[in-house]
């Protein structure tokens, strides 16, 4: 940018600050891309979560002490009360009155000294801030989106400067001179337990998405905790419902932090469904309420949207031209579909081998073991390697002895090829002695509570749910 462009932006950004001066009604608008905080409207359905989540923090003592695991400090107040409807105040979100502060959003790749270049703001002023034992690490190190704020009144100097310097520090620092003086704000949190309950309706996620719930909660649900009991593109209907426990995060009236899944139903057509989270030997797993693993210990379909082409037992060989026995089943898909692991294993074998082109095999232990053939490359996996279940190992090809792109998928039992499709799979190790127990003491009733919240919000529950209203 040239000098004169330089001037224009600075001109640009004075008759706003100047705007914003003579009539504060300009201040007055909130920042562009607000979208942290509530409005009025969804505080006041909030105070339905609110209650319900009283209820539950009541009932689910065990779920406060899972947070220990997350690693979320266990000195936080959990409230239980229900939230008061806060004042909005713009001199709140502002600063205070008579000030000119401006909010600045961190783009990705950008750094604090882009940012003071683009807001025309002198270096020296910058290394001043640099210099500040409490500034320098958060400020060198910022995520996109990381909030910062400028004190830059109409003479265009830097009056103060404000961020986050970790979750719950605000600092401020004010200019004055070569000197500088540091305010920090403490911004305590709340953590609470909530219960969110809807319908399906149009969209699972969009549903869940309306009521608060991370992309990344929906997906525990629909890849984790339901999976192999929930067809989610055939069995779900729009006046189906769900209900989560979760842990959230608040500061300042700002929801800022949401925990995994500690429990959830889902009812369909119906019949309810439910699975809690528990860590065994360190690792958080989904169980039944009786502590039976959610998890199976094979996928019974190592591939997403395909069709069974050929099934197992005897066959004219489709390239060979002789009748011989079919090993595996074949599912159709196109090329480059990705291929997941049926279950936990250890990677056996990575490579070709011979009519099966591009192959892998994975040892399951106790002597069961997976081959997945014809994929046109790998995942990134290799011999020897430790590899959770539903981890992509390859992708769908052709090679080897193939008409058409296909998995070839085998699946033995002490070297003897089973058909994967009839077979019952051994069941999982569920949850028992010390770690049933204190599974038990961390669920118990916690269905039962759910259903009693839901029986709040749908008051016919047992009956299909009305529509969930939407304000
Ligand atoms: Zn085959």
């Amino acid at each position: 940018m040239g000098k004169s462009g330089i001037d224009k932006a600075r001109r640009a950004r004075l008759d706003i600050l100047r705007e914003a001066a003579l009539h504060r009604h300009v201040a007055a608008r909130l920042p562009e891309g607000f979208n942290g905080r509530w409005t009025r409207r969804q505080w006041a359905h909030v105070s339905l979560f609110a209650t319900l989540a009283a209820l539950v923090a009541a009932i689910v003592p065990g779920f406060s002490d899972s947070r220990h695991a997350d690693g979320i400090a266990p000195a936080q107040a959990r409230t239980t009360l229900a939230l008061s409807l806060p004042p909005l105040s713009v001199a709140k979100l502002r600063g205070h009155a008579g000030d000119s502060w401006q909010i600045v959003h961190v783009e990705r790749g950008q750094t604090l000294g882009s940012l003071f270049e683009d807001m025309d703001l002198p270096a020296a002023t910058m290394h001043q801030l640099l210099e500040q034992p409490g500034a320098k690490q958060a400020l060198t190190r910022m995520k996109p989106g990381t909030e910062l704020a400028f004190d830059l009144p109409v003479d265009g100097k830097l009056r103060a400067f404000r961020f986050d310097r970790d979750e719950t520090h605000r600092v401020e620092y004010t200019f004055d001179g070569d000197k500088l003086t540091e305010k920090v704000i403490e911004r305590p949190t709340e953590s609470r337990t909530v219960v969110i309950s809807g319908t399906v309706g149009k969209s699972l996620f969009h549903s869940a998405r309306k009521l608060g719930l991370s992309g990344g909660a929906i997906n525990t649900l629909t890849d984790d905790i339901f999976k192999y009991d929930i067809d989610f593109n055939e069995d779900v209907a729009s006046n189906d419902r769900f209900s989560v426990v979760v842990e959230q995060t608040w500061r300042d009236g700002e929801l800022i932090r949401t925990g995994p899944v500690q429990a959830a139903t889902f009812t369909v057509g119906g019949k309810l469904h439910s699975g809690f989270r528990f860590e065994r030997n360190g690792k958080a797993e989904y169980f039944t309420a009786d502590g039976r693993p959610l998890k199976k210990s094979f996928i019974r379909m190592p591939i997403p949207y395909a069709r069974l082409t050929s099934s197992f037992g005897s066959r004219r060989h489709p390239v060979l031209g002789t009748v011989r026995q079919h090993k595996g089943v074949d599912y159709g898909a196109s090329t480059g579909t990705p291929i997941m692991a049926a279950g936990d294993a250890r990677v056996q074998f990575v490579g070709w081998k011979g009519g099966y082109g591009r192959a892998v095999i994975l040892d399951h232990g106790r002597g069961y073991t997976t081959l997945y053939g014809h994929m046109s490359r790998f995942g990134e996996i290799k011999q020897g390697q430790k590899i959770p279940q539903g981890k992509v190992i390859g992708y769908v090809g052709m090679t080897g002895l193939a008409t058409g792109p296909h998995l070839h998928y085998e699946f033995r039992i002490n070297g003897v090829h089973r058909n994967p499709l009839s077979i019952t799979m051994p069941p999982p190790e569920p949850l028992n002695g010390a770690a049933l127990a204190q599974f038990r003491s961390q669920t118990s009733n916690a269905l039962a509570r759910i259903q009693s919240v839901e029986k709040v919000i749908y008051a016919d529950a047992g009956a299909p749910p009305k529509k969930n209203k939407k304000a």
